[in-house]
């Protein structure tokens, strides 16, 4: 099965230059993995991507062509914190800096308020509830975007919208402030299930037991504050866990969700080959794929259709297992990991 390339477009530098805050931030993650001498999929170099999904005019294997829209960055908008509500306790050592700006643009806020009127600046966003989908009867898959929220999420949420389909977002905590809590609130608002993937992605195995206990608790914070949301899913970096791991992980109510698909996607910035590997998933696959790079939020549009065309609905975590998860258990269950 071969899936049609990309060309790079003259976007692609409007969109890195456009990314803003978050990709400073992205930039100053990798950075900071790097010093630490750490083999993270967590990178923003290499050479820009094409920022648009253009037809080519070529078939396409895995699915129907269909007119597709450039991928926007998100750009800064209102006031993103819920000051009108109770907001939980910061933990100990839980970060101060980037939290929700009083002086971000009111008039942008208020714009985004209007177009979207469940999702009210200065709330907490509705929940939209888990569909009742019985996946051992129907066709399910469950994709898994980790590392984020990034410069792009927001376009992969148009995206998913736009085929009724819902992801599962592995959060890392420090990739919130600012941006990032309006990309959540969006996710929460649209269905879509947020996972806990640590504070600053380090190997979990590797760290005392507070510090692994440090690395969820922040992350579980921040979301929270910036949602309402306390999440009951977690993602361990690199799919490092163990006994430690699960321990913590129970302590907080969190179930460890693995992946039986994995894209590759931080290693092959190609969506070709990303689209490629995913669609390798059958019926109850996990599949895992990052959010903060291009080539995959690119690889979308093509994975939607293919789904589409074979009656696959696209579920959460939650969906997919139809029942609350067992916290500190690994899923799914014999994975291998
Ligand atoms: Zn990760």
């Amino acid at each position: 099965m071969t899936l049609r390339g990309t060309r790079p477009g003259p976007l692609a530098v409007l969109a890195l230059l456009s990314g803003g805050s978050m990709r400073v931030r992205m930039l100053s993650m990798a950075l900071l993995l790097a010093a630490a001498g750490c083999a993270s999929p967590i990178t923003t170099t290499g050479t820009p991507p094409t920022a648009t999904i253009a037809p080519t005019g070529q078939a396409t294997p895995i699915g129907p062509n269909e007119p597709t829209a450039p991928i926007v960055p998100i750009v800064p908008a209102g006031p993103t914190g819920p000051p009108g509500r109770t907001t939980p306790a910061a933990p100990a050592g839980a970060p101060v800096a980037g939290t929700p700006s009083a002086t971000a643009s009111g008039t942008a806020g208020a714009r985004k308020a209007e177009a979207r009127p469940d999702w009210p600046v200065g709330n907490f966003p509705a929940p939209r509830p888990a569909r009742r989908i019985n996946c051992e009867r129907v066709r399910c898959v469950a994709l898994t975007f980790d590392d984020g929220p990034g410069t792009y999420t927001g376009a992969l949420l148009d995206m998913l919208a736009r085929y009724r389909g819902r992801a599962t977002f592995f959060v890392v905590g420090q990739m919130v402030p600012g941006d990032g809590e309006r990309i959540l609130r969006r996710m929460v608002a649209e269905g879509h299930e947020l996972g806990n993937h640590s504070w600053s992605h380090p190997e979990l195995p590797g760290l005392s037991e507070a510090g692994i206990r440090e690395q969820l608790n922040r992350t579980q914070w921040i979301v929270k504050r910036a949602t309402g949301v306390t999440m009951d899913l977690m993602r361990p970096p690199y799919g490092a866990t163990d006994a430690r791991v699960a321990a913590e992980s129970r302590h907080l109510g969190l179930a460890q969700i693995l992946w039986d698909v994995d894209t590759l996607d931080w290693r092959d910035r190609d969506s070709s080959i990303v689209a490629r590997r995913a669609a390798e998933a059958t019926p109850g696959s996990i599949v895992l794929m990052h959010d903060i790079h291009l080539s995959t939020v690119q690889a979308v549009p093509r994975l939607l259709r293919h789904f589409a065309a074979r009656g696959y609905r696209l579920v959460t975590l939650s969906e997919l297992y139809g029942r609350r998860l067992v916290s500190g258990r690994k899923y799914p269950v014999g994975s291998g990991f």
